[in-house]
Parts: C-alpha cells; sequence; structure tokens
C-alpha cells in the first residue's frame, strides 16, 4: 500500500496524564515497549514552539510558517491564454464553415493589447498574455490559416473549438483575493518559496528554531584531533546526530563529550536543560550504565526507561528535565540513527510547530536474498533498494547486522521493517521497506 506522501498531526495544548501517571498505567510495560507504543506516549507530551520571528521569504526556506498566508492578490491577475494563437469572440465562430477574422494587434506576456475586440475581429496572443476585453476564447496557432491582417478559423464543431472560453485561463482560478495560500504549520519547501514569491510578500511570520543540545558519554570516546590510546574510539553519534538535526533546520548546541562520572553528566545535563528546547544524548541508557545516569535524571526532571521490542535501540529514554525534552539514545552508532528516525524525528518536526509531517515513504520490496530473523522484536535492517528492469521493486539487506556497523547505514538507502511476528524471511517475499535516502 503506497503511504501518504504526509500526514497531518493534531497535537493536544496538555498532555492527559503526567509521565509519573503514564509509568503507572495498567498496559505500561516498560521492558517490552513495542516501537507504536513509544511513540504514541512520546507524542502526548510534545507542545510545540510558539515564539515566532519574521524573516526575509529566502530565509524561510526550510522553517515552519507561523501564520497562514492570504493571497493580497488574485492569481492570475487576469484572464489570460493558455496557448500561443488568436484571441477571439466564441459567438463569431459559426457551425460547418471556417470563417475569416481581422486580425487588429496583439497581446504578448507583459504588453497587453489594451484595446476591445470587436465582432469579426482576432488578435494575436501568446501563452500569458491578458485576453483583452470582448475575446472570451483563444485558438491554437496550429488551427488557424494566417495570412496579412486577418486568420482563418476553422468551424466551432472542431474538437478543440467546441467550447467558450478553450485555452484561457480564468482571473484567480489559482488563488483569489483574501484566500489561503499557505497554512500556518507548513514547511517552507522550494514549491511553498515560489508560492510566497508568486504572491509579492516579501517576509513571512516562522516559528523560531528548535534548540537542539546533544553530548556523548563514554570514557572510551574520542573526538576528532585527539590520539586514540588502545581501546579507545572515536566519537560519531555526535556527526551522525549533527548531521541529522541539521536537515530538520534545528539550531544546534554541540556540548562534545562528556565523562563517564555522575558529578560531570550530572552538570551537562542541568546546562542543556537550561538552555534547550531538546536534549539528547548517546550511551549510557544501557543495563549496568543505566544505574547512575538514572539517579542523575530523577534529580532533574521525570523520565523514562524503555527496553524498545525492536532491534537495534532496545534501549532508550524518554522523559522532560524541566522544560526541555529529553532523548536518551543507546550508544550503539547504528541504534542511534534507527531511534532517531523512529523515535526523535517526528517529535522535533511537532515541536518545530509543523502539521504536516514528511513521511519517510514506506513501500512494498520483493526480498532478492533471504534474512535471518527471530520473532518478538520489530527489527529495522538496513538494505539496498533497487527498481528491476520491470519496474518493480527489489531490496536485499547489507550484510552484517550489528547494530556497531554504521557502514551498514552508509551503504543502505532504506530500512527493512520487520514486525514482531515475523521469522525468517525467503527471498522472493514481500517485505515492508521504509526509505530514508535523502530524507528530512
Ligand atoms: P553504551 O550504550 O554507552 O553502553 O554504548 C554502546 C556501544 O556504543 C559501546 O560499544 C560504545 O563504545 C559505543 N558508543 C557509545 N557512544 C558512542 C559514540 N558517541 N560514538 C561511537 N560509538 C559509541
Ligand atoms: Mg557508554
Amino acid at each position: 500500500m503506497p503511504s501518504p506522501e504526509r500526514t497531518a498531526v493534531n497535537t493536544p495544548s496538555s498532555p492527559p496524564f503526567s509521565l509519573r501517571e503514564l509509568s503507572c498505567a495498567d498496559d505500561y510495560d516498560p521492558n517490552s515497549m513495542p516501537v507504536d507504543k513509544a511513540r504514541e506516549y512520546i507524542r502526548t507530551f510534545l507542545t510545540p514552539v510558539t515564539a515566532t520571528e519574521r524573516l526575509h521569504v529566502r530565509a524561510a526556506l526550510g522553517r515552519v510558517l507561523a501564520e497562514d498566508i492570504r493571497s493580497p492578490i488574485a492569481v492570475p491577475g487576469h484572464d489570460n491564454s493558455a496557448m500561443d494563437g488568436y484571441a477571439l469572440r466564441y459567438d463569431d465562430l459559426s457551425s460547418g464553415t471556417a470563417v475569416t477574422l481581422k486580425v487588429t494587434g496583439s497581446s504578448f506576456a507583459g504588453k497587453p493589447f489594451g484595446r476591445v475586440v470587436n465582432p469579426g475581429e482576432a488578435v494575436r496572443i501568446m501563452t500569458g498574455g491578458v485576453l483583452p476585453e470582448g475575446a472570451d476564447t483563444v485558438v491554437m496557432q496550429e488551427m488557424v490559416k494566417a495570412g496579412g491582417d486577418s486568420v482563418t478559423v476553422p468551424p466551432r464543431d472542431e474538437a478543440k473549438l467546441r467550447a467558450r472560453g478553450i485555452n484561457t485561463r480564468k482571473a484567480g482560478e489559482d488563488l483569489q483575493v483574501g484566500s489561503i495560500a499557505l497554512h500556518r504549520g507548513w514547511r517552507v519547501n522550494p514549491a511553498e518559496l515560489g508560492m510566497i514569491a508568486s504572491l509579492g510578500i516579501n517576509e513571512v511570520a516562522v516559528y523560531r528554531k528548535l534548540r537542539v543540545a546533544f553530548f556523548s558519554t563514554g570514557d572510551e570516546l574520542r573526538s576528532i584531533g585527539q590520539p586514540l590510546a588502545a581501546g579507545e574510539i572515536y566519537d560519531s553519534n555526535r556527526y551522525t546526530l549533527y548531521g541529522m538535526l541539521t536537515k530538520l533546520d534545528c539550531e544546534i548546541i554541540d556540548m562534545g563529550v562528556i565523562v563517564d562520572e555522575p558529578a560531570a553528566v550530572e552538570a551537562a545535563f542541568a546546562t542543556a536543560a537550561g538552555i534547550a528546547d531538546v536534549v539528547i544524548t548517546s550511551g549510557g541508557v544501557s543495563v549496568g550504565e543505566a544505574d547512575y545516569i538514572k539517579a542523575v535524571l530523577d534529580r532533574l526532571g521525570e523520565v523514562l526507561f524503555w527496553k524498545i521490542a525492536m532491534k537495534p535501540g532496545r534501549p532508550l529514554a524518554y522523559g522532560k528535565l524541566g522544560q526541555a525534552h529529553f532523548f536518551g539514545l543507546p550508544g550503539n552508532p547504528v541504534s542511534v540513527m534507527v531511534t532517531f528516525y523512529q523515535f526523535v524525528r517526528d517529535a522535533l518536526l511537532i515541536l518545530s510547530g509543523q502539521t504536516r509531517l514528511p513521511l519517510l515513504p514506506t513501500l512494498q520490496a520483493t526480498l532478492r536474498a533471504p534474512i535471518r530473523k527471530g520473532p518478538g522484536r520489530t527489527e529495522f535492517q538496513r538494505g539496498i533498494l533497487t527498481v528491476e528492469p520491470d519496474g518493480h521493486y527489489s531490496v536485499a539487506v547489507t550484510g552484517d547486522q550489528g547494530s556497531g556497523i554504521l557502514s551498514s547505514m552508509s551503504q543502505a538507502n532504506c530500512f527493512v521493517i520487520l514486525g514482531p511476528l515475523v521469522g525468517n524471511v525467503a527471498a522472493g517475499e514481500t517485505v515492508e521497506v521504509q526509505m530514508f535516502d535523502g530524507a528530512i
């Protein structure tokens, strides 16, 4: 089933229950949290930004409109021609015989005729040219015989002349004066930029950018430029996060690597929660590491720790630190990207004020090679989707699916999503695929 390109969201102004109440609900099981349920819970707590700023049209690219944009003019502004040809009065045409009309002038785009077309007359007109007063129809130039100051037009029973008004565009047929051209909550994409410009509007109100602070935790992590000692690795999560957040037009606060030590981590969380709308960390939420982080977070706010029934990306923390939303992502590089795409991305789009969420498109594809999978969890395996010569989609996964194999994300262009009830899948079977190539 093809997925709609976008989905509408309706965010409640205040959640129906608190994070603490949620954790006491009957069907709430933090140790086996279905992907959909986690998404639904998170959505309950999201309240979009309200602060706005006014920006010049080009600077608004990628931003979210904070006002409905009403058209100050009719678009198009005048009845005009959809073709190159001759503007004439439909009543001048006769049935069964051609008529010859006197050509009294021309109407080119931007250079109107400016006079009336009288009975027995025609005006040479180009696409976009204003339809002169008196004329109501345009006959295509391919259909006429033009000679000197006259033009011979075929009878009105010809296929392309059977209705008054043919080949004309009506004033206001795209937008009428005062009608809403673009809605509050829409992201300004290239089409919206063009629309705003077409209305002659110079500045628009947009929501302020979402401020997102993030840091990594782990004594083994080094930043680029530092040498690696035995057992140390370079921090890559801050870079994938930087990339994903930049594409979503967030304001980014990169707080670096924080050592695995309660006082340092607590200070980092407190700082982040004070300056950002959203705080994202990676690492430190897996069993064993979670304990002290949990104590730190409990002092600063209310955070829920979940074991999501998914692979990769099992441990996930979500909650509030003061006014800031907090996402504690797992440390493994692939898990970070999967949990970001499955939980954080939508949340950020909603928080940024968007009411039409650009979906990661999902589609069905035939497996080129078998997949091994145990039942119980939803897996997001990395796949390479291609179009077969006959036009249908096929997909194969990218070899090793370990949650530390970041190259799998780079090779892939999609997730192969295998639901909790699915086990091994044979080549030739159909699977669901979610595209992330080029996604925002
Ligand atoms: P953790 O969740 O902290 O136990 O981390 C799980 C795995 O992810 C470990 O192998 C970590 O070394 C690795 N890891 C954690 N944070 C990062 C990071 N920022 N960049 C790359 N790998 C990481
Ligand atoms: Mg760690």
